[in-house]
């Protein structure tokens, strides 16, 4: 990196002209064309009822859901999707579905409450919303229509016998939003809207057809990580890209994972890393279970410490531990482990993906830094999205004006272009890769009568990576406790945005523009946590 900027390492991955109109459906379906999976796999498979949905059926499915979405729900080029359900074999068809027609995807969280979600409608404005029967209640009905993914008239929307509706004549272009997910960015904070085009996912497969080595047999891959999140979304539609067997299932506790693996011969594994701390410890859930038929387990949305891929390392010798580093911003992966040697470096979230350029700066001048010297990591390439909806401030405070993506980590390269996170310089936690934005939460808070003042910040955890710790100081008098102060911000939040520990404090510290200094709250709660 002469110039101070690294280039990707892997072979090119070859995209489309920019100005081709090819929906990354498209793009997908003409590679599964001229490279069909054999006649007996499965696109799906259901591990909850065993259901398979073979490639040629998924193709006849998404092409029938596309035209009855057009012709009987009326949704068109430019239209935006709501989708609030938890994984199951219906998410990808009716992903790849909406995306063939122009309709932007916009997955969240189901478990998020009513005002969460409304928040949501507010940013990305659907026309329409996809729930189960669970999470239907909280949708603000009848102010946007709903379907039922779990309902027979679903289920009849992908049985049209001729669909209508020439896939070369939507026009789609691959500037097009594509996908839009929730992040809190780098800043404020605040739930932000990330726009993802056609060519971004594009570009992230183009660089998965580039590194994936031919195989005998498809792999069997298990995403336990949810489709909403950019992580689960993309590997969805990179596994069926590449032609895999996606083994589906809404449930992600350790014991039914295991199950699933040794039922279906699962050979590809996507976690977080809470599940790989559970896998590395072991435990009824796990011990006795070699899991013979699995090859790869990928690791990523959160950092990995290095004691447990040792102890993972040691107790599953046959499995190659691979890690993917990545922002909803950059469309998932910007760096990740790819070949038998990449596996053995222990530390590093693997190398640059092709079509993404990076560069280490130094956070306060910007100033490029050399190979091994920490400073943010900036990214640009095919892959950087768009920008958030309707929020030109927050998207111009993350680009500079050369189109790098400020990525508000502190990370290094070293010599062979491994990347090692170091740090977050954002103000985001990391709650079993999900993201909590402590403003939210500190919001909250300070609507409580008896809290003069709050903060939030991460408290090192070693299942879930960090959990969410309030700092409170409290009104003279009050006697409000850790259990009131949990459950007055539980009932108004998603369950993996719950304050989890309490610290009352006679005031926060600051700077002296009167910033809290979150990093001083987390030594400070260390230090009480250690003499405890
Ligand atoms: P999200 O948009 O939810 O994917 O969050 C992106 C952030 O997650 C990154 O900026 C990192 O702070 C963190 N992250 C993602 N992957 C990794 C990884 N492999 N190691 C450490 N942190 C990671």
């Amino acid at each position: 990196a002469k110039t101070g900027i690294y280039h990707s390492l892997r072979p090119p991955a070859p995209l489309p002209q920019p100005s081709a109109p090819i929906s990354i459906t498209d793009y997908v379906f003409s590679h599964l064309a001229s490279h069909p999976p054999p006649a007996t796999a499965a696109a799906l498979l259901d591990a909850d009822t065993s259901r398979r949905v073979a490639y040629p059926e998924l193709i006849r499915r998404v092409r029938s859901l596309a035209s009855s979405l057009r012709s009987r729900l009326g949704l068109s080029r430019g239209d935006c999707a709501l989708i609030i359900s938890p994984n199951s074999l219906d998410i990808p068809v009716l992903y790849l579905s909406l995306l063939s027609i122009g309709v932007a995807v916009s997955p969240c969280n189901p478990t998020s409450t009513a005002p969460e979600i409304l928040h949501l409608i507010h940013l990305s404005r659907p026309s329409i919303a996809f729930a189960t029967s669970k999470t239907a209640g909280k949708v603000p009905s009848p102010r946007l229509g709903t379907v039922l993914i779990d309902s027979p008239e679903f289920e009849s929307l992908t049985r049209v016998v001729a669909p209508t509706g020439d896939p070369d004549q939507m026009g789609v272009s691959q500037s097009d939003t594509a996908a839009i997910l929730y992040s809190s960015g780098t800043t404020t904070g605040k739930v932000k809207a990330v726009a993802l085009t056609h060519r971004n996912l594009t570009s992230l497969v183009a660089g998965s057809y580039a590194v994936t080595a031919a195989r005998a047999s498809p792999a069997v891959a298990l995403c336990t990580v949810p489709y909403f999140h950019v992580y689960g979304f993309t590997y969805c539609v990179r596994s069926l890209a590449l032609g895999e067997t996606l083994v589906c299932t809404g449930r992600f506790r350790v014991e039914e994972m295991r199950r699933a693996i040794e039922r279906f011969g699962v050979s590809h594994l996507a976690v977080a890393p809470p599940v790989v701390v559970a896998m590395a410890k072991g435990g009824s859930a796990t011990e006795g279970h070699d899991f013979g038929s699995l090859e790869v387990v990928l690791s990523g949305g959160a950092a990995l410490p290095a004691a447990v891929v040792a102890r993972f390392k040691d107790r599953f010798p046959h499995v190659r531990l691979a890690q993917g580093y990545g922002l909803t911003e950059s469309t998932g992966r910007a760096f990740g482990t790819v070949g038998p040697k990449e596996y053995a470096v222990v530390g590093a979230v693997g190398k640059l993906v092709p079509n993404c350029e990076a560069k280490i700066v130094d956070p306060d001048t910007a100033a490029f830094l050399p190979p091994c010297k920490v400073g943010e990591l900036w990214l640009r390439g095919s892959s950087t999205m768009k920008g958030y909806v309707g929020d030109q401030q927050a998207t111009r405070a993350i680009f500079d004006a050369e189109g790098w993506l400020r990525s508000g980590d502190l990370c290094y390269i070293d010599g062979q272009g491994f990347l090692f996170f170091v740090d977050r310089i954002k103000e985001i936690i990391k709650y079993k890769g999900y993201q909590v934005a402590p403003a939210e939460l500190e919001n909250l808070l300070q609507s409580h009568p008896d809290i003069v003042e709050a903060a939030v910040a991460p408290y090192p955890d070693e299942e879930a990576g960090q959990i969410p710790m309030a700092f409170i100081v409290r009104r003279l008098g009050s006697t409000v406790d850790e259990l009131s102060i949990k459950a007055f911000v539980a009932k108004m939040v998603a369950p993996y945005k719950k304050i989890r520990r309490v610290m009352f404090i006679n005031s926060l510290p600051k700077n002296a523009a009167g910033k809290v200094l979150r990093r001083e709250l987390t030594k400070l709660a260390s230090l009480q946590g250690a003499s405890k």
